[in-house]
């Protein structure tokens, strides 16, 4: 238990163990939900399982590493002092500023009081007699809360595959998703990279110019877009910040929460060459931006193949080995389909003379052995290997905990088939306990900042309403459940995405359902849906009174 002693005046010096709401997580979701449940009065604790704030900007240290949001919109929007006050240096942020970030909001809200850190939470199991939940740390902590709300994080279960041989390995590993704070000096060493996700991918370039070699184990091919990042100007600043508020709305009522500059056309509705010249336009541009090229980039096969197109003859043309060229093109799944990665000379890279790519797509990682990894028959030593091999998404984390809900039935044995949620906010069977951007969310497929404050405000506005009704518990009913399970897989296959085997389908995680994980229909969409329920008294929850198995409306 932490021995933190708390400076508020509603605590005595040691924290208390009943309280009203437990936030697992303190990353962006976990501070956003300890302020606004503070300004709810709600006696609130939040435990987290490093060191400090920042959640995915705490672990993710990695060379290279960087938002592919714009800065100016990979921010908190709640509070305009906050937004006015803090200075982004670059148009696209590196992890050690969006680190502080979150470490200045944590010191300007005065937040870290309430916060647990290096502490788990292991168990939450739901009370049917009182309504409770019943909350453990591993540092044994007993906690009971009416509330809890896992903020756990979309990625945050590194995963590492079970290679042959894995302890059998003498040389130094590393995951792009916990690496060492104190930074890793790859000088005069040989280094093996195993993926080509949009971790490697910012990683390759940096390590390669520090290494004595870098060998990079491909086995899928990534569609990449170059940052072209740069310093923050102060006319660009200030283009956002005299207006904030209006275009922090604008971007809410967009499909991915970043304002893009949609092109609201299909790309098969203009000429070759007019297509080619706006493929370029964005390409110049920059970042994700390309997706918003033409509309439906996403949705139509012909107009996907040509942005496919466009990117892999870019490819071609900067990568000077015809092989490694052809190799690099990614081909056999639509472009945006896989996160579509963006970068800063990644693909120059392989124009170095102390950089290999080997592909394993038709000869896998065999073993690792003590000197470093077999793959199609031959050895490769390494005094250093780089797992960038990804995350259990959007449910490795929660799964993680021994949670229980009613009548003693675990979370894994609900979600048994894949996740079944209402909103990706809820779970039949566990009563007030919510998610912050779950599976079923559009979370993943959006600027996260914005379904954060989107979710975060959804669930205090929940709380807030059961606590004016004296109501005790909500959850949503089975057949509010199923629909939306349906609604969310529906609207999956209207587009091309399914057709990946991404970890949006749990495809990279051996023995995990396939299914496609977060919800595509919009973030404009899935707000206007989630204001509708709540405005029609939560349509679809069960709202109770303790001891009274009725449910009851409180309209
Ligand atoms: P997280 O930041 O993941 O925080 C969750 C926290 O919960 C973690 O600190 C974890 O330690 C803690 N936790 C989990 N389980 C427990 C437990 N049982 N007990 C205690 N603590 C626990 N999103 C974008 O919109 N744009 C980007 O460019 C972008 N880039 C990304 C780059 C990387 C490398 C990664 C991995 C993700 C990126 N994301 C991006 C997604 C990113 O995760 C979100 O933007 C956002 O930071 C998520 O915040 P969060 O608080 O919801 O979750
Ligand atoms: P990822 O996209 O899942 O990539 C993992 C890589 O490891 C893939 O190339 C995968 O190949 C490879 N791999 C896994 N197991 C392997 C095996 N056994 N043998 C060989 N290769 C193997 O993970 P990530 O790169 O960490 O990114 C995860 C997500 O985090 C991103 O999609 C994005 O949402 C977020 N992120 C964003 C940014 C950003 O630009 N802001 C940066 C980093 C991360 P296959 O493709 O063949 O499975």
């Amino acid at each position: 238990m932490s021995s933190q002693v708390s400076s508020s005046s509603s605590y005595s010096n040691v924290k208390p163990s009943v309280v009203d709401v437990i936030v697992v997580g303190a990353g962006f979701s976990g501070l956003y939900l300890l302020h606004k449940l503070r300004a709810l009065g709600l006696r609130t604790r939040v435990f987290e399982a490093a060191g400090d704030v920042g959640g995915t900007w705490y672990w993710n240290r990695y060379p290279g590493a960087r938002c592919d949001v714009e800065s100016m919109q990979y921010s908190y929007s709640f509070s305009e002092e906050l937004q006015q006050e803090w200075k982004w240096s670059e148009r696209f942020s590196g992890q050690p500023e969006i680190l502080e970030y979150a470490q200045h909001v944590a010191e300007r809200f005065d937040l870290r009081r309430d916060i647990d850190f290096d502490t788990l939470v292991t168990v939450a199991h739901f009370d049917e007699g009182n309504g409770q939940w019943r909350v453990e740390t591993n540092h044994g902590e007993h906690l009971t809360a009416q509330f809890v709300v896992m903020a756990t994080g979309c990625l945050s279960s590194t995963q590492v595959p079970d290679f042959k041989g894995l302890d059998s390995y003498q040389g130094k590993t590393y995951h792009t998703g916990d690496w060492p704070h104190e930074g890793v000096d790859f000088t005069d060493q040989r280094v093996g990279i195993i993926g080509t996700g949009s971790s490697a991918i910012q990683a390759i370039p940096v390590i390669a110019e520090q290494a004595a070699h870098l060998t990079v184990f491909q086995r899928t091919p990534n569609y990449s877009i170059p940052t072209r990042n740069g310093p923050m100007t102060p006319d660009y600043e200030q283009s956002w910040k005299s207006d904030y508020a209006k275009f922090r709305a604008d971007a809410r009522q967009t499909r991915v929460g970043v304002l893009a500059n949609l092109n609201d056309v299909s790309a098969m509705s203009v000429t070759e060459a007019e297509r080619q010249r706006i493929f370029e336009e964005r390409w110049e541009i920059g970042g994700t931006y390309f997706m918003a090229a033409f509309n439906d980039l996403p949705i139509d096969q012909a107009s996907n193949d040509k942005a496919a197109d466009f990117v892999r003859d870019k490819i071609r043309a900067i990568v000077d080995d015809p092989v490694n060229a052809e190799l690099l093109a990614a081909k056999g799944y639509p472009i945006g389909t896989k996160r579509i990665c963006v970068d800063s000379q990644y693909f120059e890279t392989f124009n170095r003379d102390n950089v290999t790519l080997v592909d394993v797509s038709k000869a896998p990682i065999e073993a690792l052995t003590p000197d470093g990894l077999v793959t199609g028959g031959q050895d490769y030593a390494f005094d250093a290997i780089v797992f960038a091999t990804g995350f259990d998404a959007m449910t490795g984390t929660l799964l993680k905990i021994d949670i229980q809900g009613r009548g003693g039935r675990t979370l894994g044995d609900k979600w048994q088939a894949g996740p079944r949620t209402y909103l990706g906010l809820m779970v039949e069977g566990f009563p007030n306990m919510f998610m912050i951007t779950g599976p079923g969310s559009p979370s993943v497929l959006s600027n996260m900042m914005v379904s954060i404050e989107q979710h975060v405000d959804w669930v205090t506005d929940g709380i807030e309403y059961l606590r004016n009704n004296n109501l005790d518990t909500m959850e949503p009913d089975r057949a509010a459940e199923d629909a939306w399970v349906t609604h969310v897989n529906d609207v999956a296959y209207e587009t091309l995405y399914p057709q990946a085997n991404s970890w949006y389908m749990g495809a990279n995680i051996p023995g995990k359902p396939r299914l496609f994980l977060p919800y595509i229909g919009g973030v404009d969409a899935y707000r206007a849906k989630c204001d509708e329920v709540a405005a029609a008294g939560y349509e679809g929850f069960a709202l109770q009174v303790v001891g009274q198995p009725e449910a009851v409306s409180a309209e």
